[in-house]
């Protein structure tokens, strides 16, 4: 790490610890403090806001009414607009998990607070803090720029650093939870700040608490990430692995690991800005070992992977790739040829248009595996 950011970062500890003394109540794993009174500020409502932009499918929709969201005060404004109050809501940050399958009739929130600091060292940890609206892999980039790893293996995922805790993103074999310390969410119920440690979290795969009823009024300011002190490269993921073997480092660096997950990625996987997709569309299937097994003796090149819990979970793309779907398109949705688990819009491809390529799919696995197939994105 660059000693000089630990040494400068006396103001960042001011800050913690100014946002630490707001405390009141104490819960299990979890701090609730409200925030101070201020002036409610005009706040800049754009109404019928295209959103074909904003979402990495490019599909077009519109949203009644639309925010840029910076900071917590606005959100406290909102919730004493009664003309806002009271609609619907959707927490935006890059688009590239959701699916519009329609306009949005009600408020769109869009994240968009910038900052990221490093906090200074906790134990064998090294504390980095980034605003909702930061960039991902731009974040990344920002903790490899100084010498910090623990998260090059999430290099090149789009979307927001307040969106990485929502479904717990993971890749090569890391996912948020793993390098979690906690973050800072506004409770939308209730007007006041919470901090969320990980266990409060409550992170699966591609799961947390904020894809459940208790967990959908909260919107995600900031996240703290615990990064260690002592790096060691992660190279469970098989295909990493080689990878890093091929490049013959000597000793591998945090960016150079960064670097290869990046080549792999954009091998595999289509670049939103010319392809439009929200990556895997599908979860892998988690299934029991014993339907497994049943599997396996029909299909056996069936690709599947044990848990710590003696579940299995099953490629998906593999699922969908053995019936026929690479490559394939229904009208101007398609499988991208080369990672049967993206589904892509070929262009001018409306949200129904995916949902029925998706549909056609599941029918077609669940009817060849007797599998369900569960879609990643969030259906709007
Ligand atoms: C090419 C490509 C590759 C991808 N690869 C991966 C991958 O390897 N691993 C992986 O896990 N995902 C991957 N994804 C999916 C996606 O990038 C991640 O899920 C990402 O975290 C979504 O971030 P976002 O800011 O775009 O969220 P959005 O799509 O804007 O929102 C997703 C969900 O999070 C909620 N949300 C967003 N911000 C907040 C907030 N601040 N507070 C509360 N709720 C919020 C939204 O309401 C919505 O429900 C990929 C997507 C693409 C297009």
């Amino acid at each position: 790490m660059n000693p000089s950011i630990l040494a400068d970062n006396g103001p960042d500890r001011d800050r913690f610890a100014r946002l630490e003394s707001r405390e009141c109540v104490n819960h299990y794993n979890e701090t609730t403090f409200s925030i101070p009174t201020v002036m409610h500020p005009d706040l800049p409502i754009v109404h019928d806001q295209p959103l074909a932009g904003l979402n990495t499918f490019r599909i077009p929709a519109s949203a009644r009414r639309y925010l840029r969201v910076t900071g917590a005060e606005q959100l406290t404004a909102v919730r004493a607009d009664p003309a806002l109050a009271d609609l619907p809501r959707l927490v935006l940050g890059g688009g590239s998990n959701l699916l519009f399958t329609q306009d949005f009739d009600g408020l769109v929130l869009h994240m968009a607070g910038q900052g990221r600091e490093i906090l200074g060292q906790q134990g064998d940890k090294i504390l980095v803090r980034a605003q909702a609206g930061e960039n991902w892999h731009a974040f990344v980039g920002f903790t490899l720029d100084q010498g910090l790893g623990g998260l090059e293996n999430l290099s090149l995922i789009p979307g927001t650093v307040g969106a990485a805790p929502i479904q717990n993103v993971g890749a090569y074999g890391v996912e948020t939870k793993d390098v979690f310390h906690s973050l800072t969410a506004f409770d939308m119920a209730s007007g006041e700040l919470r901090t969320l440690d990980a266990a409060a979290c409550r992170f699966g795969y591609r799961d947390s608490i904020f894809k459940h009823a208790i967990g959908r009024d909260l919107i995600v300011l900031d996240v703290t990430f615990a990064l260690p002190a002592a790096w060691q490269p992660n190279l469970r993921y098989a295909e990493l692995a080689n990878a890093v073997q091929e490049a013959a480092l000597a000793a591998p660096t945090p960016r150079d690991i960064g670097a290869i997950v990046e080549a792999i990625r954009r091998r595999k996987l289509p670049d939103p800005r010319e392809i439009g997709n929200a990556g895997s569309f599908f979860k892998n299937p988690v299934v029991s070992n014993e339907e497994c097994r049943r599997l396996l003796e029909t299909y056996p090149n069936l690709v599947h992977h044990a848990q710590p819990d003696g579940s299995e979970k099953l490629a998906a793309g593999w699922l969908i790739d053995q019936c026929g779907w690479k490559g394939k398109n229904i009208g101007p949705a398609g499988v991208y040829p080369k990672q049967a688990l993206v589904l892509v819009n070929l262009g001018g491809a409306q949200g129904a248009d995916v949902v029925r390529l998706a549909q056609a799919i599941q029918s077609d696995v669940a009817a060849r595996y007797g599998v369900a197939l569960e879609p990643e994105p969030v259906f709007i």
